[in-house]
Parts: structure tokens; sequence; C-alpha cells
């Protein structure tokens, strides 16, 4: 219909909010056996539902948001993973699902790569921005990370890069 229609790219506006989950992080895809390599710790039954994961090889990660806002008020929001030291994952449990946890502040790289942009390993910091919801990306000092959290992007930069 055309009233659903975006008048700046021509795609239906339904498409223009989305969220994006990446189901593990990019060192652990690389990997033969992936989730299943041994001693594997998830924080839940599949890589999709966890928020935390350790795996043997690849390293420790925790799931954080990554907003992306587009021109006219759109966002599309990215559930990635941040890799951390692996002394910083038992802390982070720890807290996970205590008062806590809104001071939770954490520092690593991005662990996956988020087209059209790329960034896998940039640094990043992470903190809690909603009690019920896994921590945001909110700065990080690559100049290249930070336009895509503080810039408003063109939707023909950035939809046709999404999966369906
Ligand atoms: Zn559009």
């Amino acid at each position: 219909m055309l009233a659903d229609t975006c008048p700046t790219c021509g795609r239906a506006l339904d498409a223009h909010d989305r969220h994006v989950r990446f189901t593990l992080p990019d060192p652990v895809l690389d990997l033969p056996e992936r989730e299943h390599t041994p001693d594997t710790w998830l924080s839940h039954g599949t890589p999709r539902e966890s928020v935390m994961m350790q795996v043997p090889g690849a390293g420790s990660f925790v799931r954080i948001l990554v907003p992306v806002q587009l021109d006219g008020g759109y966002r599309v929001t990215f559930g990635a993973w941040l890799g951390i030291h692996p002394a910083q994952l038992q802390p982070t449990f720890a807290v996970w699902w205590e008062p806590e946890y809104v001071d939770l502040r954490l520092e690593g790289f991005l662990a996956n790569k988020i087209a059209p942009w790329g960034l896998l390993g940039a640094p990043v910091i992470a903190t809690v921005r909603n009690p019920d919801e896994t921590p945001y990306l909110t700065a990080s000092p690559d100049p290249g990370l930070s336009a895509v959290l503080t810039e408003p992007w063109p939707h023909d930069e950035i939809l046709p890069h999404l999966p369906d």
C-alpha cells in the first residue's frame, strides 16, 4: 500500500525500525565446532537466547545493543556481541540479575562485523540504559564507530544490508 511506503527510499515503513540479533560472535563462528566446542559455557540454552558466553579458543562475550539512527527518526538496533577480558565475565555474571546491574560498565571490542561498516574488533564501552535490557554500546574511541552511534544514516546505506 502506498501509504505504508517510505517517501525517501520507497521501502515499506515497517522495514525501517528493525532489530537485528546476531546469533554468535564472529570469533566463535570461525571455530570448526562453534558453540559445540568442548567446555563452552552459555548463559542460556542456545546462543541466540544467551546474553553471555565463554568459548575456548574464541573468548568471553556479552550481548550489547548497538542503536543506529536513520534519517527521519527511524532506528535499527543490532543485538551484537562484546568481547571482554575473561576476568570480567564472572563479575559481570554476578551482577547481571541484581540491582547493581545498572552500574555495570564494560570495556571490550566489537565481536561482530556490522554491515556496511565492518568494525569487527573496534574498541567499545558499554553501559546499562535500561535494567530490562542488555547493556548498550555507548561510546567508542574508534572514529568510525563513534560516527555510527552519533550520526543519522541514509536509509539506502543501511537497510539493503539487513537480513530479511
Ligand atoms: Zn526509507
